[in-house]
């Protein structure tokens, strides 16, 4: 544990100054996170609404958090007070129920849309043309209490590194396409949330903006 804060040096080191680093904290101890933030992180990753709420209680208030796992949407209402970017919207039902928590909660929810890259059957996502029917859709231009602010992928998991290039590659083509076609005067759609401990070098490389770290800063999960 005490190789946290090494880690994040070292991963940020390798960061460009235009990439964040979301430190993927999912099943590990608050003491973890304190580690981190000591170090000076910010910003952390979650893919549970209620682990992430019970910390987000717990913790420095400066804390960003991130949500990047699939979101039932009855677990909306847990995040949507403080929820910084929720990474992993795909659907425009999911999007419509968050636009509803973030109403109430009186605030702006930043959102990306998750996009399917991989290939493999069991990841989330939305295919580009999917993506394109929620920008095109009347309900979509209702959504006041949501912006989106970019796109997210995952890469196959594979030792093929080519082949996640590629795959980066792609969720890069697609988000330039998709801004200039529908947010072409929009300066906060600019995220492309790709990369993870094994890929998030080439993620990098291909034009990522934000890297979702785990398993590199706090060592292999366990899952019980
Ligand atoms: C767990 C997770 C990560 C981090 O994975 P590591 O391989 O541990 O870096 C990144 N993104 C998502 C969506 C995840 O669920």
């Amino acid at each position: 544990m005490d190789n946290i804060a090494e880690n994040i040096e070292r991963v940020n080191a390798l960061l460009l100054d235009n990439v964040s680093l979301v430190a993927v904290s999912k099943t590990k101890p608050m003491l973890y996170i304190e580690q981190a933030y000591q170090a000076g992180q910010r910003l952390f990753g979650e893919n549970k609404a209620l682990e992430m709420r019970e910390k987000y209680y717990a913790l420095p208030k400066d804390i960003e958090w991130h949500f990047i796992g699939h979101l039932q949407t009855n677990k909306i209402k847990y995040i949507a007070p403080f929820v910084a970017l929720i990474h992993s919207i795909d659907s425009l039902d999911l999007l419509e129920e968050v636009n509803k928590y973030a109403k109430k909660n009186n605030r702006i929810i930043p959102c990306l849309l998750q996009i399917y890259i991989a290939k493999e059957e069991t990841k989330y996502g939305l295919l580009p043309i999917e993506a394109e029917e929620i920008f095109k859709s009347k309900s979509y231009l209702q959504l006041e209490n949501i912006k989106i602010c970019g796109l997210m992928g995952m890469a196959t998991n594979t030792e093929n590194s080519e082949q996640i290039r590629t795959e980066f590659a792609m969720l890069k083509s697609y988000f330039d396409r998709i801004k200039i076609e529908y947010f072409k005067d929009e300066k906060s759609f600019k995220e492309i949330s790709m990369g993870m401990t094994d890929d998030y070098g080439i993620a990098i490389e291909e034009g990522s903006t934000m890297v979702r770290v785990g398993s590199g800063i706090f060592g292999s999960r366990i899952y019980l």
